[in-house]
């Protein structure tokens, strides 16, 4: 039987457009819908917008620490709609090319909601379309709580947009986006509170590393709310939100952000009518070739919540494209994927923490290099660094890497290939350093 195209992918973000772009190169008639703007949560509302604000933000530090180096800066003063419009202005560019790189590769576009009516047939807009394969791109949404007077608060959708930079707010959540918003707000001026309804921040990282990011937050200003789950949120006359909170008085702000994790989007696409299988927290379910149980209809990205983050939906997208269309099969890797926040400082981090790995191995050996660096030394920034190597108690072989401090993401990419390729410690310390830089201490740990 015939249809209108081989594969029709639901979403243009960072998985489903890889996939379609390859999926095309191999020869197949695609189309992908996208009822937003084409790039998807990374490109437009997510990480590239966010990392432009961490820049914007952290000019507040090196124009204060300019002083020292002899500059006379007078006195800064930031605008925000400046850098707000400038930055929408480059996801807009973004946009552009994302758009252009589909049409050159010969996918067609709806700028429409696509929803399942069966296994190969979607409306799209108010046309039908038939497909071979389909592939579920939908990436996912930010979590709003259960609570009443919940709509008084944005989410980080809403936070690239704001007409004005508010005087206090209060961040719910303690994971990436908490604390990479936490670390802008507050280099803006923002007075910043952090609300956690646990006791740990960045779940997941190396403790180590989560308390001297939660030490060096409090040095900077940033207050933090542990153990307290919502009540209610109140908007007086005024718009002050008055945030009741499990324990202790109630939390006034300007701006209440939600930042308490990213649920699939899997509602109204018509998966259920069709069987496609979920799990508990409604994700689409799949196997290793990104198959769902409707052999047909695959998945990739947020929405199948293995790895939310984009280079994840990007490998999963190509290897969806050169599997099923390429005639080249190969599966993503998930085992020692890098991963950073952009918190101020950040965190970058890759393979076991220290207590996975003792849980693991019983016993291991850590390195550490708790250091200041340079350019904070002369600007009298009392910010230590933390350097954080986990390996193999008899072989030496790396079995994590883990960073605090400026330019953390940028030397965990390269720190990364290390600790894939099964690199052991000897093998660092062969290295000779490159002084004087930062980087040098992964070398140089005894
Ligand atoms: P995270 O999963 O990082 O953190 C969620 C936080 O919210 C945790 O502190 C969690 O607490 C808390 N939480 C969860 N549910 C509730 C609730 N019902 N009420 C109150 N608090 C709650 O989520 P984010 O929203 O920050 O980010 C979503 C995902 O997007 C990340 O997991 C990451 O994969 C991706 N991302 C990646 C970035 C990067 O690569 N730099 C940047 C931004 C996002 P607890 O610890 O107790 O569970």
């Amino acid at each position: 039987m015939s249809h209108d195209y081989d594969l029709f992918v639901i979403g243009a973000g960072s998985g489903g457009v890889r996939a379609a772009r390859i999926s095309a190169g191999h020869g197949a008639r695609v189309a992908i819908a996208e009822e937003h703007q084409v790039g998807g949560t990374c490109v437009i509302r997510g990480c590239v917008p966010k990392k432009l604000l961490v820049y914007g933000a952290h000019f507040a530090e090196d124009l204060e620490d300019a002083r020292r180096f002899g500059w006379d800066v007078g006195t800064p003063t930031f605008d925000w709609p400046t850098l707000r419009d400038n930055v929408l202005s480059e996801v807009k560019r973004l946009n552009g090319i994302y758009t252009t790189n589909l049409e050159n590769a010969g996918v067609t576009i709806f700028h429409d909601r696509a929803t399942l009516i069966d296994r190969h047939t979607l409306k799209v807009g108010d046309r039908t379309i038939t497909a071979d394969k389909i592939l579920v791109a939908t990436g996912a949404r930010p979590a709003i709580p259960d609570v009443p007077g919940a709509e008084h608060g944005i989410t980080s959708n809403e936070v690239f947009h704001l007409d004005r930079l508010p005087k206090r707010a209060v961040i719910a959540g303690g994971g990436y986006i908490a604390n990479e918003f936490a670390g802008i707000l507050n280099e803006f001026g923002v007075k910043v509170t952090l609300l956690l309804r646990g006791d740990a921040l960045l779940r997941g990282y190396d403790h180590q590393l989560r308390e001297r990011l939660h030490l060096i937050s409090m040095q900077k200003g940033i207050d933090f709310r542990f153990n307290a789950a919502f009540e209610r949120i109140e908007k007086r006359d005024d718009g002050t939100l008055s945030i009741h909170v499990s324990n202790g008085d109630p939390l006034e702000a300007d701006l209440l952000l939600y930042a308490i994790g990213r649920p699939p989007n899997t509602e109204g696409l018509g998966l259920e009518a069709l069987g496609v299988a979920l799990d508990a927290n409604r994700a689409i379910v799949v196997d290793a070739d990104s198959r769902t149980n409707v052999d047909n209809i695959y998945a990739v990205g947020d929405v199948t919540n293995r790895i939310q983050l984009t280079p994840v939906a990007i490998k999963e997208g190509h290897a969806f494209a050169d599997t099923v269309f390429g005639k080249k099969p190969w599966r993503p890797d998930y085992e020692c994927v890098p991963s950073a926040v952009f918190s101020h400082p950040p965190i970058a981090a890759v393979g076991l923490t220290e207590s996975e790995a003792r849980t693991k191995y019983r016993q291991v050996k850590v390195y550490t290099s708790d250091f200041r660096a340079m350019k904070n030394v002369l600007a009298d920034r009392n910010e230590r660094a933390l350097y954080k190597l986990i390996c193999h108690p008899v072989t030496e072989q790396l079995l994590g890497a883990h960073i605090i401090g400026p330019d953390a993401a940028e030397i965990m990419q390269t720190m990364a290939v290390c600790v894939k390729a099964g690199l052991t410690k000897a093998q660092l310390d062969a290295t000779v350093a490159i002084h004087p830089t930062m980087a040098e201490e992964l070398v140089l740990m005894r």
